[in-house]
């Protein structure tokens, strides 16, 4: 790398340099696994690159495949698996001041990639009465691109599915990493090439996704006594399709008393398992008669709480996905988490029976390939990385997938397989391996088994037919 070649022809887009700040940026949420931490702490880049315009991040990867300048395209830094961390050094690309709003229709918007999730529905809404189908629980913060980059679903996969599902994503720009990077609109299934890739083949400075209608969510949080009665309760909201429903999540006790401060008080005593749950405002009187049909408490409605209580509250999906993890680290800095899914009600039961406290359960029920299925992010109490690697075993041999939130490659988080077809795309578009290097395994490494057998969350080109 030629580091000051490769900034003289920068010309004047942002660059920071100060190590301090640069290293801030070198960092995305990996901490929440203490083996990430110990492996990445150190790591950060020489520089962070901010352009203003899609233009300026073509100039600037055409500087980095002349002077073989290592880029980590960066959106909020939210990512959990170290993904937008720069092993190799060089640049960070910061895109979130690519954040313009393209084109707005009833039913889809195309948008550039640093857009704040919240702020691009703020725009949807009020233009067309819609809103993104499902978002992560870091809506506040995430961008476009690097939801689309680096997470996989969320708030609202119970109903639509995760990114991984065709129709969930429209198209992509992305830039190539060359002499003469090109700009390519992917579509249709081209666009898993690039999807959960981590920024690995191609910058995405443009994406286009459908809209669902928009409404103002009611947050509800619902007790019960254990967290199987919860976890049974949850699968059954799911089924109900009258109910509309845009997150269902049963955490098990005393997760809710110990770490959820600001709504301790609605929870009756620590042993109280709740389901989190936000639901259309047509539906919160049908789903409190169910509540009760079911002998839940009702325990918490926005739609019935003062204005003083509702300004001292997060909002309900600020409780779910991996912020309950967020909670619990915050009081508790040696809790780490997995992810995992179970088949059905009798995998999470017998889970829960081996590991009981020391693996506090949370679920997100969540829409897999038209099937509701229990997408686990339980909380561990971390012991050892041996213990970890063991309680990881005991899932698998019990016919529960885990997609390992404790490893920085794509591969080996389980998440996206890395198939022919994928390779042959990054040697196109990234030849020299410019782009966020060390995180796709089959680049670095020639004996790489594209065979293994092994389930990704976001299964390979081949699976679906794509050239
Ligand atoms: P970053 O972390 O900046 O980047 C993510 C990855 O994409 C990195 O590999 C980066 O190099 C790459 N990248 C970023 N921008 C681009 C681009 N324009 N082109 C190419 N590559 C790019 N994830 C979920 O899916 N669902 C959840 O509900 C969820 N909840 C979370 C809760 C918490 C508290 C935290 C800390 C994380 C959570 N995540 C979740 C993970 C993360 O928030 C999401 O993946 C998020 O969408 C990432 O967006 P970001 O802008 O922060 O991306």
């Amino acid at each position: 790398m030629d580091l000051s070649k490769f900034r003289a022809a920068l010309g004047d887009i942002p660059i920071e340099d100060h190590p301090r700040i640069v290293q801030q940026k070198s960092r995305d949420h990996y901490w929440y696994s203490p083996i990430l931490k110990a492996q990445l702490d150190q790591v950060t880049a020489d520089i962070v690159v901010s352009p203003r315009t899609q233009d300026e991040v073509k100039t600037i990867l055409a500087a980095a495949f002349k002077y073989e300048a290592p880029i980590t395209p960066r959106g909020a830094g939210t990512g959990n698996y170290g993904q937008a961390m720069p092993l190799s050094g060089g640049a960070i690309l910061n895109l979130m001041g690519l954040d313009r709003v393209i084109d707005i229709q009833p039913d889809r918007v195309r948008a550039e990639a640093g857009i704040i999730l919240e702020k691009l529905d703020e725009q949807t809404i009020h233009a067309v009465g819609g809103e993104m189908r499902f978002h992560p629980s870091t809506y506040r913060m995430a961008s476009l691109g690097g939801f689309i980059a680096g997470g996989s679903g969320g708030v609202g996969s119970i109903r639509w599915g995760g990114l991984r599902n065709f129709g969930n994503i429209l198209g992509l720009k992305v830039i190539t990493c060359e002499a003469e990077p090109r700009v390519l609109d992917l579509r249709g299934p081209d666009i898993l090439k690039v999807a959960h890739a981590y920024g690995t083949n191609g910058i995405i400075v443009e994406a286009e996704v459908p809209l669902t209608a928009a409404y103002k969510w009611v947050d509800v949080m619902v007790g019960f006594d254990s967290i199987i009665e919860a976890c049974a309760f949850a699968e059954q909201a799911a089924r109900q399709d009258g109910l509309l429903l845009k997150e269902i999540s049963p955490v098990a006790a005393p997760v809710a008393y110990d770490y959820f401060n600001r709504h301790r008080p609605y929870i009756k005593h620590r042993d109280q398992s709740v389901v989190l749950i936000l639901a259309a405002p047509a539906a919160a009187e049908a789903l409190a008669d169910f509540v009760a049909y079911h002998r839940g408490e009702m325990l918490y409605r926005s739609d019935k709480a003062t204005p003083e209580e509702l300004a001292k509250l997060p909002p309900m999906y600020e409780l779910a996905w991996n912020h309950t993890t967020l909670r619990a680290l915050k009081v508790d800095p040696a809790i780490t988490y997995l992810q995992t899914q179970y088949p059905d009600l009798d995998h999470v039961k017998k889970i829960i029976d081996f590991f009981g406290d020391e693996m506090p359960m949370h679920i997100e029920m969540t829409r897999f390939d038209g099937k509701i299925v229990f997408s686990g992010l339980p909380l561990v109490r971390y012991q050892s990385e041996t213990r970890l690697e063991e309680i990881i075993r005991i899932h698998e041999e019990n016919g529960c997938l885990v997609f390992n939130p404790h490893r920085y490659t794509l591969e080996e988080g389980g998440m996206k397989k890395t198939d022919r077809a994928q390779l042959a795309f990054k040697q196109e578009a990234d030849p020299k391996g410019m782009l966020n290097p060390g995180k796709m395994i089959a680049w670095d490494d020639p004996e790489f088994d594209f065979d293994s057998g092994r389930v990704w969350l976001f299964a390979g080109l081949q699976t679906l037919g794509a050239a």
